[in-house]
């Protein structure tokens, strides 16, 4: 039975539109020298601004649920950082609703939750912050988990068009309950749903894999040792963010490979969440590298697991042989 209505999937999608509205705001505000200079303000602008507005529109619609976010206003209060939460303040106001600066960063520490509950929502308020900066992709993900189990997902991709190669169609905001398909409409304004299904590919060497920009988040050398294994040729799909679950949900990837960096590393569970349950609902399936399904009931991060291996389901158990002859 599934524990999920549809009032929660119109409240997430409301918050989520709420946070890509400030995020594109303030990313056309970067300046094209801003990566030179290591300038990531406006990074921590939108990240605080999606955050509170996001906590706001959950927290007002369903007080008792906790939320475990990425960020808190601890920094934010600070004397020094008065000029960001002055930012901040003018982002919200003008772009959602008139607040004060103290209920701003109350509204962030909605987000504040540490442990495991038995119903809570995750939010990564900027995922791939790089490829925000960049001007590329990025992904506000939202995600509510009840007894260990993703139930509904989010992801609010700003930059990736809606139909893949038509950059006039630009935002997308793929959504799935669980038992309900995945789906995908504009991020502005109104579409049909468009269902969404993972590739049908069951020969390894066609296989097309995306995987992070960044090689510190994702070993790219292991991947490249993995996609030989599997007789691949095509080379990887690198962007930034959730955006790659979206990728492999919608059928223009058939993997994706997050291989880690270093042994001591834990994935955060906002990383992941809305993503997973797009492409599972899509046909796909998300396990880590030695084959476990991810396990949400260990707090903010995914103590129990290594890497994400994610797939359309039938390479799986394939792909997971291969990681194992390389890792
Ligand atoms: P991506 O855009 O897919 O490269 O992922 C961005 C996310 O990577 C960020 O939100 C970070 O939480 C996460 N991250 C940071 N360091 C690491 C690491 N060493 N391994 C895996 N993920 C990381
Ligand atoms: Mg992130």
């Amino acid at each position: 039975m599934t524990t999920v209505c549809h009032r929660e999937l119109e409240v997430a999608l409301a918050a989520v539109r709420d946070a890509a509205r400030i995020c594109r705001s303030v990313q056309a505000t970067i300046a094209p020298d801003a990566l030179a200079k290591k300038d990531k303000s406006p990074v921590t602008i939108a990240d605080f601004g999606s955050q509170a507005v996001v906590c706001r529109v959950i927290g007002d619609a369903f007080p008792s649920d906790p939320i475990i976010a990425e960020e808190d206003s601890t920094e934010l209060q600070n004397e020094d950082n008065a000029p960001f939460l002055h930012r901040i303040h003018d982002e919200v106001c003008r772009e959602c609703v008139l607040a004060s600066k103290e209920q701003i960063c109350r509204w962030i520490d909605r987000g504040g939750h540490q442990d495991y509950s038995q119903r809570f929502w995750t939010l990564d308020p900027i995922d791939g912050t790089k490829g925000f900066l960049r001007k590329e992709q990025y992904a506000i993900s939202l995600a509510l988990i009840v007894d260990g189990r993703i139930e509904l997902g989010v992801l609010g991709c700003p930059n990736l068009p809606l139909v893949p190669g038509d950059d006039s169609t630009a935002g997308t905001l793929f959504y799935a309950i669980r038992g309900q398909g995945a789906f995908a409409i504009p991020l502005e304004g109104v579409g049909e749903p468009l269902r969404l299904s993972v590739t049908g590919t069951t020969d390894s060497s066609q296989a097309r894999f995306c995987e992070s920009v960044e090689s510190g988040h994702s070993a790219h050398g292991t991947s490249e040792q993995i996609a030989k294994k599997l007789g691949i040729t095509a080379a990887p799909v690198r962007l930034d963010s959730q955006a790659k679950y979206g990728v492999v949900a919608r059928g223009e990837a058939d993997l994706y490979l997050r291989l880690p960096t270093k042994a001591d590393y834990f994935e955060q569970i906002w990383d992941h969440a809305g993503g997973v349950i797009v492409v599972e609902e899509a046909g796909g399936k998300v396990t880590d590298i030695t084959g476990k399904p991810l396990d949400f009931t260990h707090g903010r991060q995914l103590k129990q697991n290594q890497g994400v291996i994610v797939s359309n389901g039938l390479l799986h158990d394939t792909v997971l042989a291969a990681v194992r002859a390389v890792v």
